[in-house]
């Protein structure tokens, strides 16, 4: 029997704060003819307002599933999903995703078209303060120059921009970013780590972070939630201190590091050592 390595975390000082989001005992599967696939298995967590909440773990651990079901785009099979103490039923404009994939904007919209598009269709905004607000998320991404452009004229990284400002601007009550810069070359991926954490600083949104990435998941959050390979179980969840790229060489960052690795990697390690040698 492999040993879980949990560490119970306290929750906020102070706080007389209940969740804003509780993820309780959830199970999420797919179900074909043929097929039942278990992606996560009776999965805990909380989110507090204003927390930079990560999920990490490797490919197939079902992070991308999580969200799904916090979208409400899947159902739990067992367990529930509160917002605002509501049990999640199905998609809302209070929650709001940026992908991975760079076509995640309309092409034949221009930017601030894109950036409009939720806040009218979800009928919160009416066309002057969609149109208002979308120019005002526009300038925080740092993209006013590119307002009427399309999509095909932007790089990568500044698609990721639009995607953002988009989803800010709808001021969901959470924001789910599912690897949301890992397509991007190393610079790029850098510089959009800061301007999410310079985001943070000025808006103080929630948001739920998926990545597979130990350094982003450090840099990134005030708490990770380190998840199990498939299907994904919680390993433990950590309170991290606030790093940025400045002290990353630094040896407390290396040594939160190496804790995490150690943690994703425990089974294969306790497998290998059970294996006989050939
Ligand atoms: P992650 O985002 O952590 O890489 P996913 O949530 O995408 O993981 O996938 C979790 C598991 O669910 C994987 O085993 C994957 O193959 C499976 N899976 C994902 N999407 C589907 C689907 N549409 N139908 C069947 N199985 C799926
Ligand atoms: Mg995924």
């Amino acid at each position: 029997m492999i040993p879980e390595i949990t560490e119970e975390v306290a929750e906020p000082q102070g706080s007389a704060t209940r969740p804003l989001l509780e993820v309780d005992g959830a199970t999420l599967q797919y179900k074909t003819k043929e097929h039942l696939v278990t992606a996560t298995y009776r999965i805990d967590f909380k989110v507090y307002t204003g927390d930079r909440f990560i999920l990490l773990g490797p490919t197939g651990c079902g992070k991308s599933t999580m969200l799904k079901g916090i979208a409400g785009f899947m159902l739990p099979d067992e367990g529930t999903i509160r917002l605002n103490d509501g049990v999640i039923t199905g998609p809302g404009p209070n929650r709001m995703m940026v992908f991975q994939e760079f076509d995640q904007l309309f092409p034949w919209k221009t930017v601030k078209q894109n950036v409009m598009f939720p806040m009218l269709a979800s009928s919160r905004f009416s066309r002057k303060d969609a149109e208002k607000q979308a120019i005002r998320f526009i300038e925080k991404v740092n993209l006013s120059k590119f307002t009427d452009v399309y999509p095909h004229m932007l790089s990568g990284g500044m698609k990721q921009r639009v995607a953002i400002a988009r989803a800010l601007a709808m001021e969901a009550d959470v924001l789910l970013m599912d690897e949301p810069f890992a397509a991007l070359d190393a610079l790029t991926r850098l510089a959009m780590q800061e301007e999410l954490l310079q985001l943070w600083d000025d808006l103080r949104f929630t948001v739920l972070f998926v990545t597979h990435s130990i350094e982003e998941a450090i840099i990134i959050g005030n708490r990770i939630l380190v998840m199990s390979p498939h299907p994904g179980q919680v390993k433990a969840e950590l309170n991290v201190h606030q790093f940025d790229h400045d002290n990353q060489g630094g040896e407390e960052f290396k040594k939160l590091h190496d804790k995490i690795h150690n943690m994703l990697f425990a089974d294969r390690i306790l497998e290998e050592e059970a294996a006989p040698h050939a």
